[in-house]
This record gives structure tokens, sequence and C-alpha cells, in this order.
């Protein structure tokens, strides 16, 4: 096999090692089917059980109740800007966001123009380096839903804790730290995510969906564009991306395995600590971009003292084995990467670099 390097990128990102060998082997022919899982029907029975188990593995991992519809659908994390707007803005066509990111402000463009939308609150005047606080949030009172990011891959800030926002909708974009942790869905109107993060492969989008707010979507909108459909078809209204499907139920497996997304929380904390007090500890030499409070468990973002340290850094770091480590254009800097897939050991070994790269230079 290939040796594999440590992989840092923000996204399409790492996979767990057991998932990308059970899926090679079921590549030529799943047991006892003789057929590619990217060969077989969406309808057979084959798929049926794989769309099935990898649903239940869900409800389990975050403790979902019948209530609640777990959709997959196409057209990424961005089409959900989309959908969730066109779908539950109505009848009172206002909503709530809180601007954390680039992310969230992509939200804001598309959900304007369904209605009014009321920025709750925004941290931009500060490079997105920290979550607002409970206390700076002005809601508007009376919107359709409230709208946030739990994770903002590109800045490397995280909720610790989701808003408290009474009686409104709450709505989250989880596509970077979805599995991260364990979280009360009961809280939540809508949950989606990207799978590409730390779910699976890109081409397939996770929407955990409140059945009760069905009645807000509106029979005119388009046929893909109603969530009603999806729930109706559990979707299958059209063909769904049944390779991206079948990935996320094998990272299901391999969390549960794992002993669940308490573990899987404890391991995230100890690994992200890791990275955050060689930072911490490096006299300045690595500055962290996110507040210490609002520091992301999945991206940790920081910078050295020059520019030209961190390419030459970078670049130090490819030749090592460390993939990925640029920084998004709008931040510069470095971004480590560590979902939940990624191995302690790389934390740990990215350290050592980090230490022995700072004592050179400097
Ligand atoms: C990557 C990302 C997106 C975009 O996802 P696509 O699936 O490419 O549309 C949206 N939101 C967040 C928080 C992301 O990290």
């Amino acid at each position: 096999m290939e040796k594999r390097i440590y992989n840092f990128s923000a996204g399409p990102a790492i996979l767990p090692e057991e998932v990308l060998k059970e899926s090679q082997e079921n590549l030529m022919a799943l047991p006892d089917v003789g057929m590619s899982i990217l060969e077989i029907s969406h309808r057979s029975k084959t798929f049926d059980n794989i769309f099935h188990q990898t649903k239940e593995d869900v409800k389990t991992l975050l403790d979902i109740d019948d209530n609640y519809s777990i959709l997959f659908l196409q057209g990424g994390a961005s089409l959900q800007f989309s959908m969730v707007p066109m779908n539950i803005m109505p009848p009172k066509n206002k909503a709530d966001y809180i601007v954390t990111g680039a992310w969230a402000k992509k939200a804001v463009k598309e959900a304007k123009r369904v209605g009014d939308v009321n920025i709750a609150a925004t941290t931009e005047e500060t490079t997105f380096n920290r979550i607002p606080k409970q206390n700076e949030l002005k809601l508007c009172g009376d919107a359709s839903y409230l709208h946030f990011t739990s994770n903002n891959t590109i800045y490397g800030t995280q909720y610790q804790t989701e808003p408290e926002v009474g009686d409104v909708t709450l709505v989250c974009d989880a596509s970077s730290d979805i599995f991260h942790k364990k979280i009360d869905v009961n809280k939540y109107g809508i949950i989606y995510a990207g799978a590409q993060k730390n779910m699976g492969p890109s081409g397939v989008t996770m929407v955990i969906y409140r059945n009760d707010l069905l009645e807000r979507s509106s029979d005119d909108l388009p046929t893909m564009l109603n969530y009603k459909t999806h729930v109706e078809k559990d979707s299958m209204f059209n063909t769904p991306n049944t390779f991206g499907i079948y990935i996320i139920g094998l990272v299901a497996k391999w969390l549960l395995n794992m002993g669940g997304l308490d573990k899987m929380y404890e391991t995230n904390k100890h690994k992200a600590g890791i990275l955050y007090d060689c930072i911490d500890n490096s006299n300045g030499f690595y500055k962290g971009h996110a507040e210490k409070d609002s520091r992301s468990l999945m991206n940790v973002t920081f910078n050295l003292p020059a520019e030209e340290l961190e390419k030459k850094l970078i670049a130090e770091a490819l030749n090592a084995g460390f993939n990925g480590l640029k920084g998004h254009r709008s931040v510069g800097g470095l971004r480590a990467s560590i979902y939940n897939a990624f191995p302690t050991k790389g934390v740990e070994d990215l350290v050592e670099f980090m230490k022995e790269f700072q004592s050179k230079n400097s």
C-alpha cells in the first residue's frame, strides 16, 4: 500500500483508515452481493439495508428522536443556505443570523433573497476571531428561525454550546464539526452538514430535520428544493449519492465501535489541547488566531512572527509529511484541521516538528 502522510486538509478531509480499507474491499464486490457498492441500484434491497442502517446509526450516535427526519441531499451545505430560507422563513419572512465567518455570510446572502435578515451578531470587525457572547445577541423578536454556524472552518472558532434563543427555531450549519461531540438535537429545528469535513466524502449533505417544520414549506417551491419532497420520499425522490451515504454509514459505525460521541469528544479535546498547548507555550512565536474561549477543536488556526517564516514552515512541513497546513487565503497563516479521523499521533508529531522549527528559527 502507498504510504499515507498526515492530512491536515480542511475539506474534503481525512477519513478513518478502517473506513477506507473496508470500502476498498467492497469496491470490487460487496459481501454476498458480487457487485460493487458503486454498481447497485439505490432501490435494491442491499442499498436499502445500507441506507436504513446508516440512518439508525446516525440516530443512535446523536440520540435523535422519531420526530426528526434524516435526509441525505445533494448540492452541498451551500444549497442549504437557500433551502432553509425558502422553506421555513415564511410566513413571517424574517430571520435572525449570527455571522461568525465566511460561510455564515454566504448563508445571509441567500436568505436575503427570501425575506428580511436581522444580523443578531457579527464578529467581522475582529476578523471573526471569536464567537459572540450570549448577551451580545440582538434577536429581532419575531424571527422564523435563527441560523448559526457551529464551527468556523476558516477562522478556527467554534461554539462551545449553542446560542439560547427561546422559542425561535434554531438552525445550524454544522458542516465542519458534526459528530465531534454529542449535542442535544431536541434544541434544534434543522441541523445540516456537508459530509466532506468530518463525516464522509464530498457530494452528500446530511440534514436533520424536525418534521413539524414541514407545514411551512409551500407547494409552490420547486420540487427538488422542497424539504417535503425529500422527507416524503425518504431522500429517494431522485438518485441519491449512494457511495457517499455508504461511507457516512461506515464512519458512523466506526464512531459507534469507538465508544460513541462522548468518547470522541474526550479524544478531540485531548488532541486539540496538545496543539494549543504548543502554541500557548511558544513565547509568542506561534500566535493563535481565535480567542481562547472560542477555539475550535476541529480547525486550529495560527500565525508566525512573519509571513516568510510561515511559508518556510509550510514548505518544510510538506517535506516532512505534513500536508495541508496552509491557512485559508482570507486569514493567511496556518491551519491544522484535526477532524475526528485525524490521529493523535499526527498532532504529537506536528508539535514536535513545530518546536524544532521554532528553536531553529527564533
Ligand atoms: C465547507 C463548508 C461549507 C460549504 O460546504 P459545501 O458542501 O461545499 O457547499 C458550508 N459551511 C461550512 C461551515 C463549511 O465548513
